[in-house]
């Protein structure tokens, strides 16, 4: 039997993982020295046990080369962190780099000249077929951090036969989703690439149509892909590669049980590459889970951070101030000058009031959020994209993954539930090395997220105001005093008892029924 189709069988890579076989041999082994050793080798299994796993599944094009000291140094100069084994030396320029020519040229004809810091690490890591987990904050040049591996995963490799995608990106909402599509839009006809983006609140039949012609990478949401897979409409049984885009959102938004179904759909022998913007238990979950052995890349602080390129300004106000603050902003933003106004409400309701507000003081102004049509959202971003209106309102649905150039202020008018969301929302501007303006306002009802926000300040050096100082205070001050109620009503063990039983009632993902 061939080895390679020997190795494919699921059983067997099963076996292998279930009994937590190591990698022994270090270093390149071509594939033509692989299968003569199999050949002349009676016992398989010594092979298998002998032998870099992923080598055998076929995966790495290229060979790794050692970490050298000028590796190390761009690391550190550009606060890079690598964890993990055989990590490839960063690609600090495109020429050097081991994409195939086709790429390199791709990357000329649209004038990107160097990696980002994100792109110099993941591609190279992409490339030697290792699973990989990125943690980048948006707008650093991700989305062709997965793509072109992605292109050269299709091209380079042959898949089974059918009609399923060879790869998928799973991305959050339907803009980001409709963005990364217009990225690989640019090189799929270049590189005779066929791309599909499908995501809720379109119609169904035509993205059905699409998929069921043929298709090299799906871009999706969980929701829509979940339907599809469901339906027999497409499957993925040929999909090798995969890419989680923004894992924390995805989670946060309930997509945790689409993901797994998908994932337990593609093939053993994957790739998984996941982004994500923040690090939190349920990520680290699913890394475990589906990708087992992965290389990961911290960009920055492992800590959330925001970018040092965005003055933020916080307003401690009431809440029946709040709208003549918001008032007093824009007045203030529109005497020194803006380019384009991204607004942030957390409801619906807000967003339309304020987009009535802001076009009653003359200021002309679009709302965006989850209760309008594809088409109406879709309208609304190209009108903020190409400037025909300067002043966005939106929920959160806008608030990552849009990349819209010119963005010069961000407004919370309310808070959002996490400062990891307060940081991606102000990260809306301030892209690629411009600088941008951020306005917060915060409430008595925000106070729990006062001492989070400080610390954000801090970090990025920016003004701290003695009221937003006096609501951490105060809100430390009403807890102590809570608790110390607490305490005395129930006594700490009754305390204890009640967390022992949340923990031990918490779903836990036992990992032999997800993983290989
Ligand atoms: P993303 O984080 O993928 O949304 O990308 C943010 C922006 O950076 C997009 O406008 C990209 O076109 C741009 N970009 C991506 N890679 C590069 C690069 N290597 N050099 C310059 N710009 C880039």
């Amino acid at each position: 039997m061939a080895l390679n189709r020997l190795l494919k069988r699921r059983d067997l890579c099963n076996y292998l993982f279930k009994n937590n076989i190591k990698q022994i041999s270090k270093g390149t082994v071509s594939s033509n020295k692989l299968t003569n050793r199999a050949l002349s080798c009676t016992n398989q299994m010594t092979i298998l046990t002998s032998t870099p796993l992923r080598l055998l599944l076929n995966h790495r094009f290229y060979s790794i080369k050692a970490a050298y000291e000028d590796d190390v140094r761009y690391r550190n100069e550009h606060n890079i962190t690598v964890i993990g084994q055989d990590i490839p030396s960063p690609y600090i320029n495109i020429d050097s780099s081991e994409f195939p020519d086709y790429i390199k040229s791709f990357l000329k004809k649209q004038g990107i000249e160097k990696p980002t810091i994100i792109q110099s690490q993941s591609w190279p890591v992409a490339l030697s077929g290792q699973n990989f987990v990125g943690i980048a904050q948006t707008g650093t040049g991700k989305t062709l951090a997965f793509l072109l591996p992605a292109v050269v995963h299709i091209k380079e490799t042959t898949g089974r036969k059918g009609l399923g995608p060879r790869a998928l990106v799973l991305a959050p909402t339907r803009e980001l989703a409709r963005q990364i599509e217009v990225v690989a839009k640019d090189f799929s006809s270049l590189l005779n690439i066929r791309c599909v983006c499908i995501y809720g609140g379109a119609h169904r039949g035509k993205q059905a149509e699409l998929l069921q012609s043929g298709v090299d990478i799906v871009i999706a949401t969980p929701g829509r892909l979940n339907d599809f897979l469901v339906s027999n409409t497409t499957n993925l049984s040929r999909c090798t590669y995969v890419v989680l885009d923004e894992a924390d959102r995805m989670l946060d938004m309930g997509f945790e049980p689409q993901i797994r179904q998908a994932l337990n759909g593609v093939p053993l022998e994957r790739q998984i590459l996941m982004f994500s913007a923040t690090w939190p238990k349920e990520v680290r979950h699913l890394a475990k889970d589906y990708l087992g052995k992965y290389v990961q890349v911290n960009v920055g602080s492992t800590e959330l951070s925001a970018n040092h390129n965005i003055e933020q300004n916080i307003h401690i106000c009431l809440q029946e101030e709040k709208i003549k603050t918001f008032n007093s902003i824009m007045h203030n933003i529109s005497g020194d000058g803006f380019g384009k106004v991204l607004v942030f409400a957390n409801t619906k309701k807000f967003v339309d009031m304020l987009t009535l507000a802001l076009k009653r003081n003359s200021w002309l102004a679009v709302g965006i959020h989850g209760d309008k049509t594809q088409l109406q959202r879709d309208t609304i971003i190209n009108k903020f994209k190409k400037g025909n209106c300067n002043i966005l309102v939106a929920t959160d649905v806008a608030a990552r993954g849009l990349d819209v150039d010119g963005i010069t202020h961000v407004i919370n008018y309310d808070f959002p539930n996490t400062t990891e969301d307060y940081i991606h929302r102000i990260g809306r501007t301030g892209r690629q090395q411009n600088k941008g303006v951020a306005h917060t306002m915060l409430t008595n009802d925000d106070a729990r997220q006062a001492r989070n926000l400080i610390a954000i300040l801090k970090e990025a050096n920016q003004n701290i105001p003695v009221e937003l100082e006096d609501l951490s205070r105060s809100y430390s001050a009403d807890k102590e005093q809570q608790s110390k109620f607490k305490s005395r009503q129930y006594g700490w063990n009754a305390n204890r008892r009640f967390n022992n039983y949340r923990s031990s009632n918490k779903p836990s993902y036992n990992s032999n029924n997800y993983r290989y």
